[in-house]
């Protein structure tokens, strides 16, 4: 009884991962509407972003975000606060992260859903222990640039004010930099302090991230595809590649710089090779690049059901076609030719 049309594509199925299937969320089959508002990927200031816990949840409870997903760059500092704060306001908190990971020669953003950071189940052992040490390697590395760019005559004294009650990372001392009138720009920052001798991010190759994410029985999804930030964007030849090396589970289909056809292109691509497809934000503060999105919880069944959610059909069996999502970014004027960044700072 479900319509059709060209644009539409077939939902993945809920399980696609050989990876221990026990439920990995307290709320377990919490049901949704099929329009139910989600948003998969967030931030807040226990990495680069701006968003405090409650300031975020307060948000969420505002839009009517039933589900959302803290996943910080390389570490789950804020995910127990901000799921304790959800369960008193009535958001789910689904625990993650977003890992710096390497692979076919450059960095790439994974996504980690699924897994608590006070889980002490043995077999999430392996995925704890990696996320300590993105954590103190991260630290490290701000340390050693604060060191470097102050011993090179340069002085930053915005860094207080940078850091505030969080940990020191580096992206607090680029930013410092930029306070403190020594660079205009991050991309200029980045490329100091690794004058210097020092860097500002640090990567694990994506076969092992991938590994120990499902010996803990959490799910991974490959963030924004579409972006062409930290090398090109994702092919379905790449996306082969990858997969060979690498089974991530899925691919973040929506997220806040696709246009519709790269949103179509990406749920094909998921939707033709099993994968999830996962839909999110990017949101590191208010405005900041954008708000929390209200994504259907339906465009990300698959990965949802996972997570232990139940998500109804709508009546007309209409997944997502083009125009469905007022918010997609509109397509460029002109294609843009620029050359991808190698080592480029994101957020
Ligand atoms: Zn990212
Ligand atoms: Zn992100």
């Amino acid at each position: 009884m479900s319509t059709t049309t060209t644009f539409e594509f077939k939902e993945p199925p809920p399980i696609v991962s050989t990876a221990a299937t026990a439920p990995i969320l307290p709320q377990a089959r919490v049901p949704l509407a099929f329009d139910t508002p989600v948003d998969l990927h967030l931030h807040t200031y226990a990495s680069d972003g701006f968003w405090s816990p409650s300031g975020l949840i307060d948000d969420l409870v505002q839009r009517g975000i039933a589900v959302a997903a803290v996943c910080d760059h390389d570490t789950q500092d804020s995910v127990l606060e901000a799921i304790a704060l959800g369960e008193r306001r009535g958001v789910h908190i689904v625990p993650g992260t977003e890992v710096t990971v390497r692979w076919g020669g450059r960095q790439w953003h994974l996504l980690v859903y699924g897994i608590r950071p006070d889980d002490e189940r043995p077999e999430a052992r392996g995925f704890i222990d990696l996320m300590d040490g993105h954590d103190r390697r991260f630290q490290e590395l701000a340390v050693d640039a604060r060191r470097r760019v102050e011993a090179s005559g340069r002085p930053i004294p915005s860094v207080v004010r940078e850091v505030g009650e969080r940990k020191m990372m580096p992206v607090h001392i680029l930013r410092a930099m930029i306070a403190d009138k020594h660079v205009p720009r991050l991309k200029e920052a980045a490329e100091l302090v690794v004058e210097l001798g020092g860097n500002f991010t640090y990567d694990t190759p994506l076969e092992e991230v991938v590994q120990v994410v499902r010996e803990a029985g959490g799910v991974s999804v490959l963030a924004h595809p579409g972006r062409a930030d930290l090398g090109l964007a994702l092919t379905a030849k790449t996306l082969d590649q990858l997969l060979k090396e690498a089974p991530i589970d899925g691919i973040e289909g929506h997220y806040r710089t696709h246009t519709d056809a790269d949103t179509a292109r990406y749920r094909k691509m998921a939707g033709a090779r099993g994968l999830l497809i996962g839909a999110g934000s990017d949101s590191h503060g208010p405005g900041a690049p954008v708000d929390p999105r209200p994504w259907h919880a339906n465009w990300a069944k698959g990965l949802l059901v996972r997570l232990g959610f139940e998500v109804a059909d709508p009546d007309d069996g209409l997944v997502w076609t083009p125009g469905m999502d007022p918010l997609a970014a509109k397509p460029p004027k002109r294609e843009r030719k620029k050359p991808a960044e190698r080592q480029a700072v994101t957020v």
